[in-house]
């Protein structure tokens, strides 16, 4: 429906334009009655809708809803298609619950895998990041319903997440922490975006302006309202100014005063909160008009999906002796207490109440059928995390006496939640001691792991099998009973690296900082960027995964052989499944800089596809790259840049399985004029195309008499070897004296000229 925004705006008095700026409890907006401007309510996600009571602020009691698996494992299906249809199912229940604005997803990258909400996260990786939280902000918004995309910016750890200074490089925060968001902003469109509690080089996100507006809105297109993260105002009336339009929750008219009152005093334009307030009424109007009246959603059909969902969040990490999928025949000795009392998301504002949950050792015993022996142990107390002698004694006579123990293992509740970090890497003592325990006893031991970010695993080689269920939602035991019997084929693959140790991961040093403030030294070396750059062994990679069926590659065909900065390239592969079974593939499209002037990664991801393919059949898959995935982030020019020259294009299983490569000739468009000056290095000058003919010319005129101008072309090499560090100025002192103060000014000018003629 049409309105007159702009019209409302001028018809309300400044103390309701101002009323409008922060919520009116802890989940709805305000509205104006006499002008007929409703409030509207959001509500937590991203992973199920928690819709709270007004005055509710303890975590665990929501309306029932379906809880999908949380990011980590949306993540690790690759499935844009199924993050979408994910994000739709929450849409619609956020329409039966009459909620207008899910908060969420949660697009910060993964810095350490200590942070206390990686659960809650996609990615290590900025790309992929970025396009799942583009793929379930699509989905939510297809049912008339807004999303949150949070928490920006730099938010990567708990501790101290409301004061935390988060000390970033430019081109690291750029290529690494805002990708991540970047990419979901202008494919995804969220209607809000959620800024963070913490400080980003000095300046809280929410007041930070240069994060709100200027990439934000300026660079980045995003038109809709930017909201605090719930209680991460610090100054109410710098906030406004730098972008942030809404305050959640309410300040209880105490902040509405306060921007009140600097616009009576001339201390803030009231052309800002009417600009925050004309976004705040398109919000709510926007929800207005996506309201769907009566509406209802079918519980059952969506633990279906749940479940559907989880099977593609989960990574088959193990596969020795072809252990799994399991026959149905004999006994299987289901063991850990997590089999009845399922780890299944995280703590927090995330915490949803499901509408029902799986209990995994029935689901199995469901799926075995009557054939199969299905016994049960305990094996330990998610009460404690010290070993039960008995529980474990117990468990391994049930062990014994099958042809099977799976063990479901991980980390309890209480390990991984928002608002505080994991102090370490490592499963309970009870949860290690069981798996040594039984694997002492029984050579067939499969682990089942739920667990919200990478763990230590001490005992990997006593096991066969290793299923990575990651906390798989309120369907996960569905859905771990059909990956377990091969129902369905694993095709999850990990959206982040397993370390073998704490201490080889990049942030180890600098996490989570000192006080106040934590440095992010190990710059754009996130994940596996800095274990490939450093040739570090991890204990699994990023995007790995194993498969029941096989499948191999061919034909990579690169459209063009050489582009222009500003060209699209295609690039296509075959694709074939060449096992026994129906199955989902993902193939992982890389890109590395043969030859640069800054460092950069080995590889980065730039592209991935998950194909299904039955037995024998074949496919092309696609890929389109673009300057962004050719370029790196200039802080000189202050854009993204390519480097004229060659690429390699490689398509992976894995980040460090390459199957196939082919090289791309990209030739920059952009000339990076840096203006010359008495500290121009002389190498620098000789190394441009444009600049060292007029330099060589000038050395050769201005020095006759002395050796050190007058360089044949043979001497060049040895010219540029020795002075290829030196500044123009030091040819004064090199110049025999014939090289004066002038002539360098000279020089600069008419080097400078010959820059500006380009
Ligand atoms: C969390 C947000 C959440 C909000 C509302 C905050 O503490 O950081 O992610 O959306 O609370 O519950």
């Amino acid at each position: 429906m049409e309105r007159d925004i702009k019209k409302l705006i001028s018809q309300m008095t400044l103390e309701e334009k101002a009323s409008l700026c922060s919520g009116l409890d802890l989940w709805h907006l305000k509205g104006v009655e006499r002008l007929g401007i409703p409030s509207i309510m959001v509500s937590d996600g991203p992973h199920g809708l928690r819709k709270q009571n007004a005055e509710h602020i303890e975590l665990k009691t929501s309306v029932p809803a379906t809880c999908f698996p949380t990011a980590v494992g949306l993540a690790s299906s690759w499935n844009r298609e199924l993050v979408e249809k994910v994000g739709a199912a929450i849409g619609e229940e956020c329409q039966a619950e009459g909620v207008s604005v899910l908060l969420g997803p949660g697009a910060n990258i993964k810095r350490s895998p200590l942070c206390g909400r990686n659960f809650e996260y996609f990615s290590e990786d900025p790309y992929l990041s970025s396009e799942m939280a583009a793929s379930h902000i699509k989905g939510v918004q297809s049912q008339g319903v807004g999303t949150s995309l949070k928490h920006f910016a730099a938010n990567n750890q708990e501790h101290r997440r409301m004061s935390v200074d988060a000390v970033i490089d430019e081109r690291t925060l750029r290529e690494i922490y805002l990708a991540s968001f970047e990419g979901a902003v202008k494919k995804g469109k969220p209607w809000t975006v959620m800024c963070s509690y913490n400080r980003v080089n000095g300046e809280y996100a929410s007041e930070n302006k240069y994060l709100l507006t200027d990439i934000l809105r300026d660079e980045w297109g995003f038109d809709g309202v930017v909201v605090s993260d719930w209680g991460a105002v610090n100054e109410r009336v710098k906030a406004l100014e730098a972008g942030l339009d809404l305050e959640m929750p309410s300040s209880f008219g105490i902040r509405d005063q306060q921007i009140v009152q600097a616009v009576k005093e001339g201390k803030l334009s009231e052309e800002v909160l009417d600009r925050a307030v004309e976004r705040i009424l398109n919000l709510i109007f926007k929800a207005v008009d996506g309201r769907k009246e009566n509406a209802t959603y079918d519980k059952e059909a969506h633990h279906q999906l749940a479940r559907e969902v989880a099977r593609e969040c989960m990574v088959l990490l193990k596969n020795e002796d072809k252990i799994l999928p399991l026959k149905r025949q004999g006994t299987i000795a289901v063991i850990g207490e997590f089999a009845r009392k399922p780890r299944y998301q995280g703590g927090g504002s995330s915490h949803v109440n499901p509408t029902k949950l799986d209990d995994i050792y029935e689901e199995i015993k469901k799926s075995a059928g009557n054939s199969v022996n299905v016994l049960y142990a305990k094996g330990y107390s998610l009460d404690k995390d010290e070993v039960d002698e008995g529980l474990l004694e117990e468990a391994k006579q049930v062990a014994m006496n099958a042809d099977v123990a799976v063990i479901f293992a991980g980390l309890p509740e209480h390990y991984e939640s928002e608002g505080y970090d994991r102090q370490h890497m490592r499963m309970p003592e009870s949860h290690c001691a069981l798996i040594e325990g039984v694997a002492e006893v029984q050579p067939n031991v499969v682990v089942v792991l739920s667990n919200g970010s990478p763990v230590e695993m001490p005992w990997i080689d006593k096991v066969k099998g290793l299923l990575e269920a990651y906390l798989g939602g309120q369907a996960l035991g569905g859905a771990i009973a059909d990956l377990l019997f091969g129902d369905a084929n694993p095709s999850g693959r990990l959206a982040e690296t397993f370390p073998k140790k704490l201490s080889d991961n990049p942030s180890y040093l600098n996490f989570p900082g000192e006080g106040d403030r934590v440095e992010y030294r190990e710059g754009i070396f996130v994940g596996y960027r800095y274990y490939d750059k450093k040739g570090i062994e991890p204990l699994f990679p990023f995007g790995y995964g194993l498969s029941y069926t096989t499948f191999e590659y061919s034909d990579l065909n690169i459209s063009k052989k050489e582009i222009l900065d500003t060209e699209t390239v295609t690039v296509s592969v075959k694709v074939k499944n060449t096992g026994d079974r129906a199955g989902k593939e993902v193939v992982q499209l890389y890109v590395r800089d043969v030859e640069s002037s800054v460092i950069r990664p080995e590889k980065e991801l730039k592209g991935f596809e998950k194909v299904e393919l039955q037995p024998g059949e074949e496919k092309v898959v696609t890929f389109e790259l673009d300057k962004r995935a050719f370029a790196y982030y200039n802080v000189d020019i202050k854009d993204w840049h390519v480097e004229s020259g060659e690429f390699e294009i490689m398509i992976g299983k894995s980040s460090r399985d390459i199957v196939l490569k082919d090289r791309i000739f990209v030739r920059s468009t952009v000339a990076v004029k840096k203006p010359v000056h008495r500290n121009t290095l002389v190498g620098e000058l000789l190394l441009d195309p444009v600049l060292a003919p007029v330099f060589k010319e000038f050395l050769t005129k201005a020095g006759q008499g002395s050796p050190m101008f007058s360089a044949t072309q043979d001497q060049d090499a040895m010219l540029m070897a020795m002075m290829k560090y030196t500044p123009l100025r030091a040819l004064v002192n090199f110049g025999g004296g014939k090289f004066t103060e002038e002539m360098l000014d000279g020089l600069i000018q008419k080097l400078n000229e010959k820059l500006n003629q380009q």
